[in-house]
């Protein structure tokens, strides 16, 4: 099922594209690879940077169209995609120039509506002799059917789980169903790789499922309700990532309600709340964390300004 063979359908919004043929859908990219930047990454989770930091495959545009994403520089489907084509040869030369200065694992970010392209590179690295760790970062906008398919290529699925409220979902992110199908898709990867986060012992995440959630300003409603799930329908054991680093990017600085950071009595709600329910693995982070993780794709190192 990984070819483009067949109309799209990697992904929920199964929008039946002959991509092969140029066409396209949602996404809006036909079936070559599209990527906006290979880079190191430091700020991500401890377990999954490490010391060395992660090389991150950033894919360009997004199965969701998020009105305050931080990454809109690539990830906004309007964006001529032309300029971020690029050869599978060249995206696997700088993944292993990275990967030989120590860097154990390669991140693909937003891959959802690139996976063939993503599996391609993996194959190639394989040959080349390369067999980095593998953390596949999704909004979890993903099939059930697609993500069953690329189980022996993932070593550690980092699971956005952004909204329980599908009303907020559309209106903020532009897609219908977010949360039963990000639900069902956390939960296959549950299946797969497990509960609990396996580390080595340089304390990287080598097997397991980080759920990631971003608190949105003034809607502390979804938050609980998404920890709720998390708690009952997932495992309270889980490692969940909370974030505090909501920043009003892109189109959000004019929509009243989420054009301003997180207030600290939002945020002390919410950590009262996880403690309530026991969920207890994992990372918080500070809430004054808020404009430390603004990327500028412009740059080569979009995470690191000052190289
Ligand atoms: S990957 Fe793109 S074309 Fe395929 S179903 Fe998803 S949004 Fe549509």
């Amino acid at each position: 099922m990984l070819d483009f063979s067949s109309p799209c359908c990697f992904c929920p919004h199964n929008c039946h594209a002959m991509r092969q043929q140029g066409k396209t859908g949602f996404c809006g990219l036909d079936d070559q690879l599209y990527i906006s930047s290979i880079c190191r990454h430091r700020g991500e989770e401890p377990a999954i940077s490490g010391a060395t930091g992660i090389c991150n495959v950033f894919f360009a545009h997004c199965n969701l169209q998020c009105i305050y994403c931080q990454n809109h520089q690539i990830s906004d489907n309007r964006i001529h995609a032309d300029r971020f084509l690029i050869s599978l040869n060249e995206v696997c030369d700088r993944i292993t120039a990275l990967l030989d200065t120590g860097i154990p694992s390669v991140g693909f970010v937003s891959p959802s509506h690139q996976i063939p392209q993503m599996v391609q590179i993996i194959e190639t690295l394989h040959k080349r002799n390369y067999f980095p760790l593998i953390i596949y970062n999704t909004n979890s906008y993903d099939s059930v059917d697609t993500l069953n398919a690329i189980e022996n290529y993932v070593d550690v699925y980092l699971a956005d789980f952004k909204y329980y409220e599908d009303t907020l979902a559309f209106r903020f992110s532009g897609v219908h169903h977010y949360s039963g199908i990000a639900r069902a898709a956390i939960r296959e990867m549950i299946r797969q790789k497990g509960i609990n986060l396996i580390t080595n012992a340089a304390g990287l995440a080598t097997k397991g499922v980080i759920v990631r959630h971003l608190v949105l300003p003034g809607h502390i409603d979804n938050t609980i309700a998404v920890l709720n799930a998390v708690a009952d329908e997932l495992n309270p054991k889980i490692t969940l990532s909370l974030m505090a680093q909501y920043y009003p990017s892109h189109k959000a600085g004019g929509i009243e309600g989420i054009n301003r950071t997180l207030y600290p009595h939002e945020y002390e709600r919410v950590l009262s709340y996880m403690e309530f329910l026991g969920i207890e693995n994992g990372w918080i982070q500070e809430l004054e964390s808020q404009s430390n993780y603004l990327p500028d794709f412009t740059l080569d190192h979009p995470f690191e300004p000052d190289k």
